[in-house]
């Protein structure tokens, strides 16, 4: 049985470590914004070098946290990708704007800056590139395009986390970065968790505000705010796990590129083009044989997956509204997309028999 991710296995390996963190935080009793929560925010702004970093509850939240500072308000547009998971677009509707949505590029899976400036008017207020399955979006056409038009930049980093492009990690390029620590993400908490970055004292200070209802001094309330804290403790967890993030990210990095040199004749294998370090936070391959090879693997209790199966502009919440949207290439690759098993230590036999079950399902 090969898992898409092993938890266990990475739970078992920091197991002395993670109990000790988790146990000093249930000791202390400062479970909300606690002493966890603002070591692991230094500790991040440093490893990302970035100037702020804020926890939150979740990725969505960051998300939604972001837009709302970015000032994004009913009948905004902001541009994105319909080839990610639903949150990204689900942020975008919280603040009363509208997703619009540019077609990707086929080989990174990432938006398709050579067709962002005619998806731009009057209305559009910023634009929020993802950095899929790992992989940093092209950021310089996108930062230029942003300056040009006065647009705010923000990052979607929930699958990016250590990820880098020209030398600057992503969630430090644009004006806000949003990253997710759900348990499966390269750098994961035992539960909900999210980060935003930012780049100026003032956006940290409004995020800062609305995670906190509203208020920057106790029981005194400047805004509708939220509820959306990361608790100690799963600080405590992600502050053991920061520590090892190079070694996790270089630990899937190793995979891909074994399943890359195995695959790279059978199937198209993920490309990477050399300016950034994709962190494989999930292998995907595209193939016309998706059907067959899932059969086949399953079969062997191999686990697989299809991230992701609909594009957002054809997901029935947005179909009404795109209904006269036409993204081929995105069609085209949740069509053809299919995910492998990936984590840190995942063993090269286990990666093998993944590549040699393709092989046999294509070639006999
Ligand atoms: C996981 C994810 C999110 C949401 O993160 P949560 O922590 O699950 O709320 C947002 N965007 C992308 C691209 C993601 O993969």
């Amino acid at each position: 049985m090969i898992p898409m991710v092993d938890l266990k296995n990475q739970y078992h390996t920091l197991k002395a470590e993670i109990d000790a963190a988790v146990l000093g935080a249930i000791e202390s009793c400062q479970f909300i914004l606690g002493p966890n929560v603002t070591a692991f925010e230094q500790e991040t702004a440093a490893y990302l070098g970035a100037k702020h970093a804020i926890s939150c509850a979740s990725g969505t939240d960051a998300l939604q946290l972001a837009i709302l500072a970015a000032g994004i308000k009913e009948g905004d547009e902001v541009i994105t990708t319909p080839f990610t998971f639903i949150a990204t677009a689900e942020a975008i509707c919280y603040a009363g704007a509208t997703p619009v949505f540019v077609d990707i590029d086929p080989r990174t899976f990432n938006i398709n800056t050579a067709l962002l400036e005619a998806a731009i008017t009057p209305r559009t207020r910023a634009i929020i590139p993802v950095h899929l399955f790992g992989q940093p979006a092209n950021m310089a056409p996108i930062t230029a395009l942003c300056s040009k038009n006065g647009l705010t930049l923000i990052e979607d980093c929930a699958q990016s986390f250590g990820a880098g492009i020209h030398g600057a990690m992503t969630g430090t390029i644009g004006s806000l970065g949003c990253f997710s620590f759900f348990p499966s993400k390269n750098l994961g908490c035992y539960g909900d968790g999210g980060l935003i970055t930012c780049a100026t004292d003032e956006l940290a200070e409004q995020i800062k505000v609305l995670r906190n209802h509203g208020s920057h001094i106790r029981y005194h309330h400047s805004v509708i705010g939220y509820n959306s804290r990361l608790d100690d403790i799963q600080a405590a967890i992600l502050r053991v796990k920061l520590q090892r993030i190079d070694q996790f990210n270089a630990g899937r990095r190793r995979v891909a590129h074994l399943y890359s040199e195995l695959l790279g004749d059978i199937v198209t294998v993920p490309h990477e083009d050399g300016t950034g370090v994709h962190v494989y936070h999930q292998y995907t391959v595209l193939t016309d044989h998706r059907d067959a090879i899932m059969a086949r693997l399953a079969e062997k209790q191999i686990s697989s997956a299809v991230y992701y199966p609909i594009p957002l502009h054809k997901q029935d919440v947005f179909a009404k509204a795109c209904s006269d949207v036409n993204l081929p290439v995105a069609e085209s690759v949740a069509s053809r997309c299919m995910s492998l098993p990936i984590y840190p230590e995942m063993p090269e036999e286990s990666v093998r028999l993944v590549a040699q079950t393709i092989r046999e399902a294509l070639v006999g």
